[in-house]
């Protein structure tokens, strides 16, 4: 079994060997490179210790040095190299007390998450799997490597990495693994929110976002936190064809929330406040029904970007609303150029104050009144007809 490896990291894997030390690429690398995937990132593992990792490249930066983690630059690209290890005792659940370097690759291997992703490549050994990934990723199954109860005592992070990944390749969770998963779920506490929130993410823009309920089905929800574990799920499920952005993803599967709610849930898990609001707005209109009136169409457009307001129409078509209508007098209103907001106003404040208005709460509160107007009638968008009626009224 070849794999394709960057140059980079042929280079490296050859220098490491040239000074007489083990070196391969390990990981998810291996692992989506055997699935035709493209990796995310390459990481290497060698049995050189990180002082000696230093010594034979010219550019490195310490990145883990404690962890036995160094960053090869090449041109202008990082690559963690990793001296083997062995995960000494879990502090609380979630960081290894110490770490222990090895020389063999196999004890390496054995302290990673998964079966498959506890493969080695290098050109010049092949793949080196020792626990059955190989059998995995044709199966198209995630299994601890070892006793899963004690590999989740040691990291609770797993499971959630392990729905993450069922989610992302379409794998199933092998039995055993996935009742210690069951066993464990309160040991999800140790976790960060945002790590949490970071996995959750991930597994929302995968290819099978509906596996969020597994979240549910484990019993995991409530020890993320009371209220996610009180969300009512979204009927259908999360779809697939939803374009993979965070805020739609998200709302998608906190549709049924009160907006409030689905705000606090996503700041809970210190998620960043673009998504936070994206979501909030999704949320909000998507349970107000839009009715197909030009008018109507424009005081929604006028309330959002041009693109969060797309995106509000492709997830109303996912709860099988019928908006072709909606679409069209969408295009329409857009062709047209009709105003939907202040910016685009044929006044402006020094309009209306030059027109004597007094200058203050007024100027804002008239314009505001104008936007009204327009989104009813656009073709009163011009410059006379706004400062005539804002004098009158
Ligand atoms: P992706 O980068 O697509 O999220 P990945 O498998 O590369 O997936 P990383 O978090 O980059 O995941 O970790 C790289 C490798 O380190 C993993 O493939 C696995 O072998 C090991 N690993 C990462 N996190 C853990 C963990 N919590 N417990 C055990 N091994 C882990
Ligand atoms: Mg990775």
């Amino acid at each position: 079994m070849e794999i394709q490896v960057p140059a980079p990291v042929e280079q490296i894997i050859k220098q490491l060997n040239h000074c007489g030390y083990e070196a391969c690429a390990v990981g998810g690398c291996v692992r989506d490179s055997l699935l035709g995937r493209e990796p995310g990132d390459w990481d290497i593992t060698t049995s050189a210790h990180p002082e000696q990792v230093k010594a034979v490249f010219r550019r490195t930066i310490d990145t883990g040095i404690a962890h036995g983690t160094v960053t090869v630059m090449i041109d202008k690209t990082g690559y963690e190299v990793t001296t083997y290890r062995i995960d000494g005792e879990y502090e609380d659940g979630r960081h290894p007390k110490e770490v222990e370097f090895t020389p063999d690759l196999i004890q390496d291997l054995k302290r990673r998450d998964f079966t498959i992703n506890a493969m080695a490549y290098s050109p010049e050994t092949g793949i080196v799997d020792a626990f059955g990934g190989m059998e995995d990723l044709k199966a198209g199954i995630i299994r601890c490597v070892g006793n899963p109860i004690d590999r989740f005592t040691e990291d609770a992070l797993r499971i959630l990495r392990a729905v993450r990944f069922s989610a992302q390749l379409g794998f199933e969770i092998e039995a055993e693994t996935y009742e210690a998963i069951k066993t464990m779920v309160p040991n999800l506490r140790h976790i960060s929110r945002e790590r949490i929130q970071m996995e959750l993410t991930k597994l929302l823009l995968s290819s099978h976002p509906e596996r969020i309920r597994m979240v549910y089905h484990t019993g995991m929800a409530p020890y993320i936190s009371d209220e996610f574990g009180r969300v009512s799920l979204p009927l259908p499920a999360v779809s697939p064809k939803l374009p993979a952005k965070k805020h739609l993803r998200w709302a998608a599967f906190l549709q049924n929330e009160e907006e409030a709610d689905a705000a606090s849930i996503l700041k809970q898990l210190k998620s960043d406040n673009d998504t936070i609001n994206r979501t909030r707005a999704l949320v909000r209109f998507v349970k107000l029904p839009l009715l197909p009136e030009k008018a109507a169409v424009r005081r929604v457009m006028s309330q959002m970007e041009p693109e969060l307001y797309d995106d509000l129409l492709v997830l109303k078509e996912t709860r099988q609303e019928d908006i072709s209508q909606i679409r069209r007098l969408t295009e329409e209103i857009r062709r047209a150029g009709d105003c939907l907001s202040l910016k685009s106003l044929a006044v402006g404040g020094q309009d209306l104050m030059d027109a004597g208005i007094r200058p203050g709460k007024a100027v804002g509160e008239t314009l505001n009144r104008l936007l009204e107007l327009v989104l009813d009638h656009p073709e009163y968008n011009q410059k006379e007809i706004l400062i005539r009626y804002a004098l009158k009224a």
